[in-house]
């Protein structure tokens, strides 16, 4: 295991099992782990800030090495802060990649002493993302493959209080 505080930075809207793998991974790789919300107030989540820290903080509760935060700004600066020395990214398909690896340069031209390091998903999680999570249960589809048990409920909830406003 490497002495680095990582950062894993993300949406997280909500968290799935792809990014569940991801931190169980990083958490072994790593000393420490933040699970880091960026906040972007031009995005509309569909769960707040708070909502996400407190389903992410529930879903990892079972790693002792893993801490959940919540940033604005620029991320590697947020980075700088925590004194993390390494960005951890996840990747699935080529798409990602492209993204990825232009945000990875930028990061590395502004702070080259923080590194980001790609972990691939699992095969079984290659397709998955929030967004279709969040679209397959907005259509009453069954998303319990996809996210933890707690986060497909909190889901319904949210859906349901949506349609009834
Ligand atoms: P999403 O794309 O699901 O909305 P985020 O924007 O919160 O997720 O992304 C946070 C990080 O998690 C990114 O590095 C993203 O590539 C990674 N990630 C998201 N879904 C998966 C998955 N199914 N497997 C591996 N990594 C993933």
């Amino acid at each position: 295991m490497s002495r680095a505080l990582a950062v894993y930075p993300g949406s997280f809207d909500p968290v799935t099992l792809g990014h569940v793998d991801i931190i169980e991974r990083a958490a072994i790789l790593f000393e420490h782990v933040i699970v880091a919300i960026g906040v972007h107030p031009t995005k509309h989540p569909l769960f707040s800030v708070a909502e996400r820290m407190r389903l992410i903080e529930r879903v990892v509760a079972h790693l002792s090495n893993v801490t959940v935060d919540a940033f604005d700004g620029l991320l590697i600066e947020y980075c700088a802060k925590k004194n993390a020395t390494v960005i951890v990214r996840g990747l699935r398909a080529t798409t990602d990649f492209e993204y990825e690896l232009q945000i990875a340069h930028a990061n590395a031209d502004i702070r080259p002493e923080i590194d980001t390091i790609f972990l691939p998903s699992r095969t079984k999680h290659g397709f998955l993302s929030a967004s279709l999570v969040r679209e397959m249960a907005g259509h009453g589809g069954d998303v319990s493959r996809y996210a933890p048990k707690l986060v497909c409920d909190e889901l319904a909830a949210k859906l349901e209080a949506i349609k009834e406003h």
